[in-house]
């Protein structure tokens, strides 16, 4: 089967082809000649996902889905969460994102956070089902590491020495929300 995903980020469309296998085709909305960008209004990361994925749905009526990721911060009462691409202003710096987060820890012991991944994914006859993938980890008190992107320089999960930054690209996508998010819809998917 075909299914849409409401992104036009190739890595990730990537990402999960390599994840679903022959199973089915994941096609991007770069593929589709869709190259406007999707609303993300709403205030929570299911919020956005099911936003992205009924737009989508209703332009091409196919099965589709669409994901929104957070970092949530315990000790900030879950901030930056739906923020977390224009935390530190409007211009989606992964700097000025980080130094907030890293600054508003500053005094603070517990660096507890999260990354989460929400995914809504709609079947063809439009029903609605929602999956979730957790990263649990730390806020560092300084950044480490090049790779990667937005906040993996300051998070190191749970049971390793290393920060999101350090880790392969195929070590970070077997334990991160994303990879875990989507291992939840392709097991659906299968059933
Ligand atoms: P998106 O929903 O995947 O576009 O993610 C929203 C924002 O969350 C991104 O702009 C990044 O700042 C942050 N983010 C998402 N996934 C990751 C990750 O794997 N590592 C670090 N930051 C991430």
């Amino acid at each position: 089967m075909k299914i849409i995903f409401a992104t036009q980020n190739p890595n990730k469309v990537l990402e999960i082809q390599n994840q679903v296998g022959d199973l089915h085709t994941i096609q991007s909305l770069l593929e589709l000649n869709y190259l406007d960008e999707l609303e993300e209004t709403q205030e929570t990361l299911e919020g956005n996902a099911l936003q992205k994925a009924r737009f989508v749905f209703q332009k091409f009526g196919k099965a589709c889905f669409a994901d929104d990721t957070g970092l949530e911060v315990e000790a900030l009462n879950g901030e930056p969460g739906v923020h977390s691409a224009r935390y530190g202003g409007s211009e989606k710096s992964f700097e000025k994102n980080m130094n907030l987060v890293l600054s508003k820890l500053n005094d603070i012991a517990n660096r507890k956070a999260h990354f989460r991944t929400a995914i809504a994914f709609i079947d063809q006859n439009g029903k609605e089902h929602l999956f979730e993938g957790i990263c649990k980890g730390e806020i560092l008190k300084v950044k480490i590491g090049d790779g990667g992107f937005g906040y993996d320089p300051i998070f190191r999960p749970e049971g390793f020495q290393e920060t999101f930054a350090q880790l392969s690209i195929g070590l970070k996508n077997q334990i991160s929300h994303r990879g875990v998010a989507i291992s939840n819809l392709i097991e659906f998917l299968k059933a």
